[in-house]
């Protein structure tokens, strides 16, 4: 399998390509929180492969109700009006669920083309609008929201940019809310001004608020290193957004479904943006989805539009049933008692990491939920990262993986934790005790 990866699967190009030098590590099973390599050797998933796996693997419901929807109806497109069962009752199923009066559901495959579906959904409504001006977006900076080129040009990884003119001259950034190394300093209430200020100068910048269409924001930057805004700023930034008319996006395929406690993590802001794109979660990554949700007012302009102008868009698998089939499952455990026990394990996990705060190494602990991170640094005074030339990102995921442990290594010296909801207390407490074990290692 060594063999054969290195000279056929392409990977996806990351910034450590741990397969070229040490073969690909095959992931051959998984029970609960736990994964077992091709070897036999058994790892704690700390981080739900890749913050998706939320209601944990082996999961026999999930498992049937694909097998059923494949028997009864495995495909249905939405398109010439048509539809399925599942796909019916999930949308219907997460608008119950939606903050405020996100009542409307589109599926995408993933969340970057949920991402590259808003964009082209805002831009229909502000044409509906009369307002086709309101051509301009707004990202911030340390986020993430997908890889495909539109995507791309939101994410502010500047890997991601290369050669195709990515970010587009209508895609903007502001600095990140970033507590830990906010040239503010970690004031909740300075961070709040500087972002709040940041966005009005940018506005200004792009020519008022009438040029500008949307703002896009996580409600805890994922990619960017776990970055959890101080309280009440989604909330101002969304308000502001409000005030000058502009489309207030949230973000949620990392904090959706449960990752930070509810099923979205803006319910913990008490913010209801305009559109808000989900998906790893959804069906666990199990199969793959993504849902677009819009809030009522945006849809009913762009649903009046669809008739009259040249609005079209869709995916082959838009909506695909058996997706749909375990989505609709997927929300059944979390509400029969995930969501419940991965605040549960939530809890046990930050209050574990913030129990390694004396390490020498750790200069951060952030996270909520079943989010989390450590920033290692070499100087606790002055926050001096680790240095870049010792790859310390692929020697720590090395290490943690020789323990048992599966995190996310990001290239400036910061573990990721995102667990399945499904964690035990020992679960927990081996992803503590590997962590520890993993920075005395580090500082030898
Ligand atoms: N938005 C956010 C916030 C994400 O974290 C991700 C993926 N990590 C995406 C969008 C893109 O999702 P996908 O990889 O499923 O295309």
């Amino acid at each position: 399998l060594i063999e054969l990866d290195r000279a056929h699967l392409v990977h996806p190009v990351a910034s450590y390509r741990g397969h070229e030098k040490a073969g690909v590590r095959v992931i051959a099973s998984g029970a609960g929180a736990t994964i077992t390599d091709a070897a036999g050797r058994r790892l704690v998933d700390g981080f739900a492969g890749l913050w998706c796996v939320n209601a944990g693997y082996g999961q026999q419901s999930l498992v049937e109700a694909a097998t059923r929807q494949m028997q009864e109806l495995p495909y249905a497109t939405g398109y010439f009006g048509l539809g399925s069962e599942p796909a019916i009752r999930l949308a219907a199923a997460l608008a119950e669920r939606a903050p405020g009066d996100l009542n409307h559901v589109f599926f995408t495959l993933g969340g970057s083309d949920a991402v590259d579906s808003t964009i082209r959904f805002i831009r229909y409504y502000w044409q509906a609008k009369g307002q086709p001006q309101r051509d301009q977006f707004i990202s911030i900076e340390q986020g993430y929201h997908g890889s495909s080129t539109v995507g791309a040009g939101l994410t502010a990884l500047p890997a991601f940019h290369a050669g195709f003119g990515v970010p587009f001259d209508w895609q903007h950034k502001i600095p990140s809310h970033y507590a830990y190394r906010n040239p503010v300093g970690d004031d909740a209430d300075a961070i709040i001004a500087a972002s709040l200020a940041a966005l009005d100068a940018k506005i200004v910048e792009i020519g008022g608020p009438e040029r500008v269409a949307a703002f896009y924001a996580e409600p805890i930057q994922g990619s960017g290193g776990v970055l959890v805004p101080p309280d009440g700023w989604m909330k101002a930034m969304c308000d502001r957004c409000r005030s000058l008319g502009i489309l207030f996006i949230a973000d949620e395929v990392i904090t959706g479904f449960g990752r930070t406690g509810p099923l979205f993590a803006c319910t913990d802001d008490g913010v209801v943006p305009d559109l808000m794109t989900t998906a790893k979660g959804l069906t666990s990554g199990y199969v793959p989805m993504g849902a677009v949700f819009l809030s009522d007012a945006v849809y009913a302009t762009i649903a009046d539009a669809a008739g009259t102008a040249a609005v079209g868009h869709g995916y082959t698998y838009s909506a695909h049933p058996v997706s749909a089939a375990v989505g609709l499952e997927a929300l059944r455990l979390y509400e029969d008692g995930l969501l419940a026990n991965g605040v549960k394990a939530g809890a046990r996990l930050m209050a574990g990491l913030h129990a390694l705060r004396d390490h020498p190494l750790v200069g951060d602990v952030r996270g909520r939920g079943m989010l989390a991170a450590i920033e290692l640094v070499v100087d606790k005074e002055r926050k001096t990262p680790l240095p870049a030339a010792a790859e310390p990102s692929r020697r720590i995921f090395d290490r943690a993986w020789d323990n048992g442990l599966v995190i996310r290594a990001f290239t400036n010296g910061v573990m990721g934790y995102a667990p399945p909801l499904c964690c035990t207390d020992d679960d927990i407490d081996a992803i503590l005790e590997r962590t520890a074990r993993t920075l005395d290692q580090t500082l030898e």
